[in-house]
């Protein structure tokens, strides 16, 4: 049976199940359904994503930049002035930021100088312009663009400090020690955002499969360490709505960027700083700063600016759709209608300035245009999952 034919079938047997499910218009109590090592617990109910063509509100294009040995955190000497790097996140920035900024902003007391420029006002730039405030500098921010024009904007973005952060063959034992230092730095820096106004927080995210998902082991070559990875449950086929056999369900933290680097934005001038639009073309241009530590966070211009050829770009687009209050999970994995064409994964994520669509990842590619045959292929994807998911009881007996 291929594919189609699969999700055409499942769809119709879940459409099945819950027309006939709901005889009477009161929502009866859910069945009881039986769980991998959990006894037997209420069937899950999720509501659909409502996902077609006609809802699509925009698609959004970022450049991630990514370098094959990893980002760049480093003092470097400029005469009387410190330049310190802090770039080449690839896809971890927004997840990474408040660490590899701590490491930068710890690297720059050792300057007698208490006076900060910072380049860039991404997600690198305005944590590191928190860092050094926090630990007394006056800062100033330069930048070609600001927020909402940013990488960072248009980031997913999710917790995933390992997401296309270094090649395997290309890391060092120190990159490792930075690494991990950075991601578990940031993880408890964004714990604290939850519920305070920067649109971070908690969601449920399920992976959807038709194999049963493979034990994970912690090798000691992971990344990251064992205690950040939080635990998955397994559903078995009937435990969940989705139209594969599998699914996983783990806890994963949101970060909703237009919110989130917003909210950063406010805090750096909260805090006395400035935020400057200027664009430096070299390396020299640097030496006309009045400051003597110099934060760079340009991001994929560092490639122009200091010449490392490094960085590349990792296209990535997201298209959104109306926003949707009552999804309030996360999927990844499943429909993927063009597997292996741009290193597809499908995800969705929920945000409140919509529903966010994913993911592509074209490396070497610079152009800003959407592809149109990726977004087919992530639009009509996720059509075809949230068809034949099987809708909730509640619905269901609306629909009687
Ligand atoms: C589709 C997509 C999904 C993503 N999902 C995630 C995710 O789920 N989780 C995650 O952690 N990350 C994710 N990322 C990656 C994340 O967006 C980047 O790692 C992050 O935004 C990099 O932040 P940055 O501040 O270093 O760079 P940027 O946001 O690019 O900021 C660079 C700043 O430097 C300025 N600048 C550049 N050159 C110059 C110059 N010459 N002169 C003056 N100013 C300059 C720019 O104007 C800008 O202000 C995603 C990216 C994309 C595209």
């Amino acid at each position: 049976m291929d594919r189609r034919t699969l999700l055409k079938t499942g769809g119709l047997a879940f459409v099945g199940m819950g027309l006939g499910a709901c005889g009477p218009k009161t929502p009866k109590a859910p069945p009881m359904i039986g769980t991998i090592g959990r006894g037997v617990r209420p069937a899950l109910d999720l509501v659909p994503v409502k996902a077609s063509w006609d809802r699509i509100i925009h698609t959004t294009v970022g450049l991630r930049p990514y370098r094959a040995s990893g980002f760049v955190v480093k003092p470097e000497k400029l005469d009387e002035k410190t330049l310190i790097h802090n770039y080449g996140h690839g896809g971890g920035g927004i997840s990474l930021s408040w660490g590899t900024s701590y490491l930068a902003a710890e690297m720059a007391l050792s300057h007698r100088e208490r006076r900060a420029a910072v380049l860039g006002c991404g997600a690198s730039g305005l944590t590191a312009a928190r860092q050094l405030q926090r630990r007394g500098f006056d800062v100033t921010i330069y930048a070609k663009s600001i927020p909402p024009h940013t990488t960072s904007n248009m980031a997913l973005a999710s917790f995933t400090p390992t997401s296309r952060v270094v090649s395997t063959t290309r890391r060092t034992p120190e990159w490792d020690e930075q690494f991990r230092f950075a991601a578990e730095y940031a993880y408890r820096e964004l714990q604290l955002l939850v519920g305070r106004d920067y649109g971070v927080s908690w969601i449920d995210s399920y992976g959807t499969m038709d194999e049963p998902p493979p034990e994970r082991i912690q090798s000691p070559r992971s990344l990251l360490p064992a205690h950040l990875r939080i635990g998955r449950e397994i559903l078995g086929p009937g435990q969940h709505p989705f139209p594969l056999r599998y699914a996983t369900r783990q806890r994963s933290m949101r970060i909703e960027p237009a919110i989130y680097l917003d909210a950063l934005v406010r805090d750096v001038l909260l805090h006395g700083g400035r935020i400057k639009i200027r664009t430096f073309d070299t390396r020299r241009d640097l030496m006309a700063l009045t400051e003597n530590v110099i934060v760079n966070c340009t991001g994929l211009g560092s490639r122009d600016l200091l010449g490392d050829n490094e960085l590349t770009p990792i296209k990535g687009q997201l298209t959104l759709l109306v926003p949707q209050s009552d999804v309030n999970y996360k999927t990844s994995g499943g429909l993927d209608s063009t597997s292996g064409q741009f290193g597809i994964g499908l995800h969705m994520t929920p945000r409140s300035d919509g529903i966010a669509l994913g993911g592509t990842a074209e490396r070497g590619v610079w152009t800003m245009e959407p592809n149109a045959e990726a977004r087919k292929g992530i639009v009509d994807g996720h059509i075809a999952l949230y068809q034949s998911m099987r809708p909730p009881r509640h619905l269901s007996a609306q629909v009687m």
